[in-house]
């Protein structure tokens, strides 16, 4: 079974609609005649998707996503933002579970299960983010730690589900630091959790359901890592703040 690569790239806070849409003219030329073989998605802050959307002027070449979405379907919950609403936008992804938002913002594998389910109710696919910390791994219990937060999220999903979420590991202490996990760690990582989902969700859905690693990755390492046999991607920060870093990472993706 062969699983087609999908590189992401999350801005999280930065860049807003002006360089949005520079960024993405850009982008295109950089990548013009290029062979792309991975899926491209750019995750911008809520309020510089729509300049991305009209700056792609209908190019589906980038799938866009947002970077948070609201359990709710709507209602009194200021700052929030449904699903609904990303729909009516067009956009084909939710990032959920990120560390920051469980670490600043408290999200807990229950709230993380209720936006997974949301989003794929709404015809999105959710980027559901999982990792240990640095203490976690030293204290061996990653892999409690990976299939807690696994099994918590994907939560009452069926296996059809499932195999179209991507899952995204991102060792915390490797996120924004520098340090990224070695190819071997990261493969070990992502060997246990196609392991926990064939013995939860079946060995198809396994073999189907494709996971990104994500931390300190950029043009120099991604090609290492994108060789090990279970990522299938790479979930990117910093280096994809610049078209030139991310065009550089799109078009290594074998
Ligand atoms: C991330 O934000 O998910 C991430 C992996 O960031 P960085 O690439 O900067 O480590």
């Amino acid at each position: 079974m062969s699983r087609k690569p999908i590189i992401a790239a999350n801005w999280k806070m930065n860049i807003g609609p002006a360089e949005g849409a520079a960024f993405i003219e850009s982008f295109k030329n950089i990548v013009k005649g290029q062979d792309i073989a991975c899926d491209t998605v750019i995750v911008p802050p809520f309020t510089t998707i729509p300049s991305v959307l009209n700056a792609l002027g209908g190019c589906d070449c980038i799938g866009i996503g947002a970077q948070n979405v609201s359990e709710y379907d709507n209602g009194a919950y200021t700052g929030e933002i449904s699903t609904t609403m990303l729909q009516e936008l067009g956009l084909k992804y939710v990032v959920l579970g990120h560390s920051e938002r469980r670490q600043y913002f408290g999200e807990t594998d229950a709230i993380i299960n209720a936006k997974i389910k949301k989003t794929i109710a709404a015809g999105l696919t959710p980027i559901f983010c999982i990792g240990e910390t640095k203490d976690e791994r030293l204290g061996g219990i990653l892999e409690p730690v990976l299939e807690i937060q696994l099994k918590g999220g994907l939560k009452d999903l069926t296996p059809e589900q499932v195999a179209d979420v991507v899952i995204a590991y991102e060792p915390v202490w490797a996120i924004g630091t520098g340090l990224t996990a070695t190819s071997k760690e990261a493969q070990e990582a992502h060997a246990f959790i196609r392991k926990v989902i064939a013995d939860v969700f079946g060995a198809e859905t396994a073999e189907k359901v494709r996971i990104q690693y994500g931390g300190s990755v950029k043009p120099e390492n991604v090609v290492e890592l994108m060789a090990q046999p279970d990522i299938d991607g790479a979930l990117v920060g910093g280096a994809s703040l610049k078209p030139e870093s991310f065009a550089a990472l799109v078009t290594s993706a074998k």
